[in-house]
Order: structure tokens, then C-alpha cells, then sequence
């Protein structure tokens, strides 16, 4: 036992291993915000087992405790000072490549983390934990040579069993052959003991075991298996003129590797995906493997279904996984076993060992960035690893993000790719835009759907199309409040209003998930006037069920479609028509292909646009032009009608036009002009803490030491650095914290770096105050 009050130098007396100074050293990194490795002693006993990429456990921090690290680094050159020893290796195999490795060092530098935090995200729970998978006894007979003299006498059963052993020719699982002798594992034991049978234990899938099971009782293929999936092979699409001159750009490069970025920009519709799967056809048929990121919300079934039915053995990794899927996914993909992962966000590290392309779709979505430590973006992580790597990587959008469009036109940057049209010359479909300020009013009553909208559902469904309907708020009133006094219902924890949602009867905060019931009385004024305003899907439901009777409406939201299979069943049921009326939330915005949509209504395009985030526009077009490419993807064609009250704001007339361009050429000279990305790189640093004075001292506290990094870095000459804050987060109050935050900007990234490391590696936070770094942030309250 070691103790603290021990000094260093005796610890080897403590450890009954490691009476001898060890002689092999490792540094090892933990899940921890410091970004700085121990050194830890080897015992002799694990000398062999030890190695980069995996786990080990040490006695770390205040009273030595055992706490679980990774191994990056082997030496055996002693280190100046005495060092404690590990106390276990825990895998038996590296977790995680050199190339994986480096990988997550540079996410460790770049988003200013602990190397160890980035290595226990990148990790899945279900591989540390060895979730599915199960140590197995196998016997074999042991070698002739090896055979002991004089050769001891058997039992008839024990000869029975070694010669059903002698006879497979191969181990045999100790359990398989009992149960094939019709008894107990008592003779096998025998042999053991007798040295005429050896015994080995092997760590191995569930799946591997079942497999192996069923294997014994019917010779065939199991499902899954790249035998099952050629059966369905998809008929070849001959590609249009577009598509061919991005192919004959791509091909070459595939073939010779190479780091490569490209940025394939395809209106809705364009048949981007053909494109990314010959690319991944030709790294599969070169003997490489592929990695396919796309949206969670794009993981369904018939995404899926493209990709498997065409490139050998595709892996799906999606969060509805158990961590045991996971582990077994993992180490199949590690084994080679697996052709194409197609996942989101965490799928950039899927541990391929022969990477030949990266493919991203809807790069520009905002889902690829993870908003907990480490805060990284999959598509730069994406990038980097390609580049790292050294292969291709191909980024997809209909509406690129403005950084990669900015990347896309630089000098040095990503190979720009068209696919300017949708396939076989269907048009993009006809938007109109329904100015709400001058639509028709019912006195005294609020409606989401104006007449003009409500005519176009009509007609679209007595020509027998479908509908969608798109409104980007769930719930049933958004705004609950208190006429007389100006009272709104609030989360207790979050500076958010509360929604009403009717089915739940509840008031539901939609940032932490806090719940309360609906009152009738004013909580301040004790007024019995409370108003229910706002509008969500819930009440867009409803409304819609009034106005167009007989019809069958269903609602796509988080609130409907919890259950595993819901969501996959609702679009089933589209599909061959047993819904007209589809109406949700950006759940119903990306991807889908229905050709029967002849009418797609957008009911407030102006939910998103006045947020405090500069990304508001930006957002506001990705998501109308998403939206309106659900329209018109059949021969009926199909028109889009946008509800706002803001027709003229160039977000929404360029969306109506498709004219990603212009839009990109106005919003690009907006954020040049405030000093915003891409021009700009942006980091963040929020303060918080429950107690809201601690949170405001702290912040002033770090206030001084960002002036001194900053007043350090900017010399004449230097490119520009701007630090804004201390100040309230838009939402000040998240959670239950209260929060403040700094925003650095620098046209160089390495000097916002330099002054974000230099405060972070001083700063100590008092107890009850912690911090959160984002750099390159996304979410900006
Ligand atoms: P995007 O991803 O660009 O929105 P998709 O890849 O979903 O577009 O393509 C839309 C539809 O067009 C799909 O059903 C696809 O099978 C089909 N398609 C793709 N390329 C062609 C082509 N050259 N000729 C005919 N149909 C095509
Ligand atoms: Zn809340």
C-alpha cells in the first residue's frame, strides 16, 4: 500500500512486484481538462503486455488512487525523478492505432483539452468495458515432442474425449467438447492435469460464438455477411453529363491517394449520393475501406439501404446502439472485417486500419459538432484525418458552409465540384413566399395557416400529392404568459420561457427538460387570465385536423417519435400514401425523398432568423432550402409555399430563388465586414457556477490575465487579436448555472491559440467555478 506521506523514492518498497527499480517506463495521459502526461515505472511482469494505444490503471492523484489511463508513450531512458509503477495493463490489444493516435493529439492541441479526455470520448464505452465479448477455453492435444515420459495411463472417458479432440484436428472449445462426450468437463480436466491436453483462453465476440454455434448446425452464410448482401445488388444508374465530369475529376485521384479535399456542391436532388458511391466503390474495390458521415437525422433505413446495397460489408453506427453493438462494431471495423462505416459524427473515428476516401453529406449541419468536451467538429476532424491519412475526403452540400465555401475559393484550399442541376432535368420546384403581414386575418383568432397556405394544401391533395408541412418548434403554445402583470412562465433552472405541450399537460423547458404544471392563475399576479400563446407543432396539428377534414394528419417530432422503429414507420406509411399530411420539425427537413410531394409549406420561416448568433442567416437559408428540396423530387413536380413576416430579408428571397450563391456572396461580405468566420477565428470561454457572484468574480479574475496574453501577443506588424467580454451569455442562466463568457477573435489561429493556452494553463478556477472552452463555436448563447 502505498502512502502519500511516503516519499517518492521508497515507493518501491511498497510494490511486492517491483522490489528491482523497473527498467521500462510509460507516460500515460487521463481523462482530465490538464493537458500533460505522468511517467509510471513498468513491473518486469508486464513488460510484455504494455504498449501504446492501451489502457492501463496507476495510482494517481490525492491518496494514490487507482485510476484508469492511456499508454502513449514507451521508454526505457529513466526519468530524473522516481516514479511509481502501474498497478495493471488492462487490454490485451491496443485500442487505438498510431495514426489514431496522433489524430486525437492534435484535437487535444487544437481544442485546448487533456489528450486523456479526447481518448476517452474517442473510445467507445462498449470497447473499454469489452461489452460483447467473452474470455473462451479452448483444449488441443498437446505436441507430440512436448508429450510427457513415461506417458501417464487414461480413463475410458478421457481417452474418448482426447481422441474426439485428436480427430477435429484444430483447439476445440473446452465446453463444445464436454457437451459432444455427454458430460461434465471433469475427464478433460484429467488430461490437463495428465499434460496430455493443453489448455488457452481466448477473448471473442458473442456474435463470434453464436456465430460459430449456429455454424454447427447449418452450414450458411449469417446475415450480414457480404454473400447476403450481393444478392441485392441495385441496378447501375448511367450518369448524366454532371455527374460524369465530377466523376472524371474524382476517379483519378482515388486511384492515386493521396491527400485530396474536395467540396462537392449539388442542389437537392442533383444525385450527389451516386457520387459517393462509385467513390466508395473504387476504394473498396482497391482493397481500402471508406468512412460515410452523415446527419444522425439521416440515418435511416433507405439511407442505409443505398449504401449496403452496393459496397460489400457496411457498418451503421447510430446512437440507439448499446454499448456492447458498439464495442463489437468497433473491433470488427479494427479487425477488417467491415468495408464502410457510415455513421455520424463519431464515425470520424472509426478505427480503420486501410482508410482510402472520407465522405461527409450535408457537411454544412450543424449536428457534426459535438457540444461537450471535446468540442470538436467531425468535419474538421474529418479533414484532418484524411490528411493525416493521406487519402481523399469529399464534403457534400447543397448548401455548403460558409467555411468551406470560403475554403472551396482560396487559392490552396478544397477542389470545388458542381452538380448545378437535379437529374433527368426536373426542375427545382416553384417558391412562393406568403407575405403574413398581408394575409386575411379572422378577428380575434390566431391561425398558423393563412388562406393562401390553406388553399395550396387543398388543391395539392385534390390532384392526389402529398403534403408537408414544416415548422421548427415542437409543442403546443410557446409563449405562455400573464396579460395583466407581463408575467412569463420561466424554467426554474434556465433563462428560457417554458412550452406548453397539451398531450403531456405539462410546461416543459426544451434546454434542460425541467417540467411543472400549466396554471390557470398567475403565479405573480394571481390574475386567472393566463394566456397560452405561440404556436408548436402540437397546435399546428390541431388547427390543421380542423381545416381539412378527412384527412389523415401525423405529427414528426421528438415528442412522437421516441419509440426505436416510430420514426421509420411514420415514413413507411408516407410512403405508400396513408398519410397526406406530414408535419414536423427539422426532422422532416433533410433528406427525404418522396416523389408523391407536390406541396411543401414552410408555416414561419422566420423562427430562426433573429436569434443573437451570427450564424442566424446562414442557418435560416440551409434549413428553407432543405426544406424546399422535399418538393417536386417526382414526374408530378411539385412548389414550395414559405409563410414570413420578413419576405424581404435576403435569407429568405435568395432561398426562394434556390441562389445559394448570391446568398453566399452577401452573407460572406457581412461576416468580413464584422470580423466574423471564416475571415475570423473564433473561440469562446464560458465561466459558470451555480452561485452567480463566484462565476462573476472568477470572470473579472480572468479578465486580467486575458489582457495581459493579449497585450503580449499584439505587437505592431502582428495580425489583428480582438477579445470581447466579460460579458452575460445571451442566456445567462443554463441549467441551473450562471454563466459569462469571452469571445476571442484573430485572423491567426495560432495566436488565438497562444493567448487561450496561455490563460487557461494559469487559470484556477475556486472551487464551485468551472469553465468550458469551445473553439470554433457553434452555439453562441
Ligand atoms: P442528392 O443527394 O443530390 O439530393 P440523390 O443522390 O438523392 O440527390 O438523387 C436523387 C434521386 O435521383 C435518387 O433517387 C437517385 O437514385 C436518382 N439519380 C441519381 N443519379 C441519377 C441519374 N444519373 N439518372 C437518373 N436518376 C438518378
Ligand atoms: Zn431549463
Amino acid at each position: 500500500m502505498a502512502t502519500t506521506t511516503m516519499p517518492a523514492a521508497n515507493l518501491f518498497l511498497d510494490h511486492p512486484d517491483s522490489i528491482a527499480p523497473a527498467t521500462l517506463f510509460v507516460d500515460v495521459v487521463f481523462d482530465r481538462p490538464f493537458d500533460h502526461a505522468y511517467t509510471y515505472g513498468v513491473p518486469d511482469a508486464m513488460r510484455e503486455t504494455v504498449g501504446v494505444g492501451k489502457r492501463v490503471e496507476c495510482p494517481f492523484g490525492r491518496g494514490d488512487k487507482t485510476t484508469e489511463g492511456y499508454v502513449i508513450r514507451v521508454a526505457d531512458v529513466p526519468p530524473e525523478r522516481a516514479v511509481k509503477n502501474i498497478a495493471r495493463v488492462l487490454d490485451d490489444t491496443a485500442l487505438l492505432d498510431e495514426h489514431l493516435l496522433k489524430l486525437t493529439r492534435w484535437m487535444a492541441d487544437y481544442y485546448l483539452c487533456g489528450w486523456g479526455q479526447v481518448l476517452h470520448a474517442v473510445v467507445p464505452a462498449g470497447v473499454r468495458d469489452k461489452a460483447g465479448t467473452k474470455n473462451v477455453v479452448f483444449v488441443q492435444p498437446t505436441p507430440r515432442e512436448e508429450l510427457p515420459n513415461p506417458l501417464p495411463t487414461v480413463t475410458p472417458k478421457q481417452k474418448q474425449a482426447l481422441d474426439r479432440l485428436k480427430k477435429e484436428g484444430q483447439p476445440m472449445e473446452l465446453h463444445a467438447l464436454a457437451r459432444m462426450m455427454g458430460g461434465g468437463t471433469a475427464p478433460i480436466s484429467g488430461l490437463i492435469s495428465k499434460g496430455l491436453v493443453r489448455k488457452f483462453v481466448e477473448r471473442m465476440e458473442r456474435s463470434e460464438i453464436d456465430r460459430r454455434a449456429e455454424f454447427r448446425k447449418e452450414p450458411g452464410e449469417s446475415p450480414g455477411h457480404p454473400a447476403a448482401d450481393a444478392g441485392r445488388l441495385a441496378t447501375p444508374i448511367v450518369m448524366n453529363a454532371d455527374q460524369t465530369a465530377v466523376w472524371e475529376t474524382l476517379l483519378p485521384i482515388l486511384g492515386e491517394g493521396g491527400f485530396h479535399p474536395f467540396l462537392l456542391h449539388g442542389v437537392t436532388g442533383s444525385g450527389k449520393t451516386e457520387v459517393y458511391l462509385r467513390a466508395i466503390e473504387e476504394v473498396v474495390r482497391q482493397g481500402k475501406e471508406a468512412i460515410v458521415l452523415v446527419p444522425e437525422i439521416s440515418l435511416t433505413p433507405q439511407t442505409i439501404e443505398r449504401f449496403s446495397g452496393r459496397c460489400g460489408v457496411v457498418a451503421v453506427l447510430h446512437s440507439h446502439l448499446t454499448d456492447s453493438e458498439r464495442g463489437q462494431y468497433w473491433r470488427r471495423v479494427a479487425a477488417g472485417q467491415v468495408q464502410v462505416v457510415v455513421g455520424a459524427r463519431s464515425a470520424v473515428f472509426a478505427p480503420t486500419r486501410k482508410l482510402g476516401v472520407i465522405i461527409i453529406d450535408e457537411e454544412h449541419e450543424t449536428s457534426f459538432k459535438q457540444e461537450a468536451t471535446p468540442r470538436y467538429h467531425a468535419r474538421d476532424v474529418a479533414v484532418m484525418r484524411a490528411r493525416l491519412a493521406n487519402v481523399p475526403i469529399i464534403l457534400g452540400s447543397a448548401t455548403p458552409s460558409l467555411e468551406s465555401w470560403h475554403n472551396a475559393h482560396r487559392a490552396d484550399g478544397y477542389t470545388l465540384l458542381s452538380l448545378p442541376n437535379r437529374v433527368e432535368n426536373r426542375p427545382l420546384p416553384k417558391v412562393q413566399l406568403v407575405d403574413l403581414r398581408h394575409e386575411p386575418k379572422t378577428p380575434g383568432k390566431h391561425f398558423a395557416i393563412g388562406p393562401t397556405l390553406e388553399l395550396g394544401i387543398k388543391n395539392a391533395l385534390k390532384a392526389g400529392g402529398q403534403v408537408m408541412l414544416f415548422l421548427n418548434r415542437r409543442g403546443f403554445s410557446t409563449h405562455v404568459h400573464c396579460p395583466s402583470c407581463g408575467h412569463v412562465a420561466q424554467c426554474a433552472h434556465c433563462d428560457l420561457s417554458l412550452t406548453f405541450h397539451r398531450h403531456k399537460a405539462a410546461l416543459v423547458c426544451h434546454y434542460c427538460g425541467f417540467e411543472t404544471a400549466p396554471f390557470t392563475k398567475c403565479p405573480s399576479c394571481s390574475q386567472v387570465s393566463i394566456r397560452y400563446q405561440g404556436l408548436g407543432t402540437e397546435k399546428l396539428q390541431e388547427e390543421i385536423e380542423a381545416k381539412i377534414p378527412n384527412k389523415f394528419v401525423q405529427r414528426m417530432d421528438s415528442d412522437t417519435m421516441s419509440k426505436p422503429g416510430s420514426h421509420q414507420r411514420v415514413l413507411d406509411a408516407f410512403r405508400e400514401g396513408l398519410i397526406h399530411i406530414l408535419l414536423g420539425t427539422q426532422m422532416i427537413a433533410k433528406g427525404l425523398d418522396f416523389p408523391n410531394v407536390t406541396l411543401v409549406g414552410v408555416v414561419n420561416a422566420d423562427v430562426g432568423l433573429h436569434l443573437p448568433d451570427f450564424r442566424a442567416a446562414e442557418r435560416t437559408f440551409q434549413l428553407l432550402a432543405q426544406v424546399s428540396g422535399r418538393a417536386g423530387r417526382g414526374e408530378k413536380g411539385g412548389q414550395v409555399m414559405i409563410q414570413t413576416f420578413t419576405p424581404d430579408h435576403p435569407c429568405i428571397s435568395l432561398a426562394t430563388r434556390h441562389d445559394f450563391i448570391s446568398f453566399s456572396k452577401q452573407e460572406l461580405g457581412h461576416r468580413r465586414e464584422h470580423n466574423y468566420p471564416p475571415y475570423q477565428r473564433l473561440a469562446r470561454l464560458i465561466v459558470r457556477s451555480e452561485k452567480e457572484s463566484l462565476a462573476a468574480a472568477f470572470a473579472e479574475t480572468l479578465a486580467g490575465a486575458f489582457k495581459a496574453a493579449v497585450a503580449r501577443v499584439t505587437k505592431p506588424g502582428a495580425p489583428s487579436l480582438r477579445l470581447l467580454g466579460p460579458a452575460e451569455c445571451p442566456v445567462f442562466k443554463l441549467n441551473g448555472y450562471y454563466r459569462f463568457h469571452f469571445q476571442i477573435q484573430s485572423e491567426n489561429a495560432g495566436m488565438l491559440h497562444a493567448v487561450m493556452r496561455e490563460v487557461l494553463s494559469a487559470a484556477k478556477p475556486p472551487h464551485g467555478v468551472e469553465f468550458q472552452v469551445d473553439v470554433d463555436p457553434y452555439s453562441m448563447l
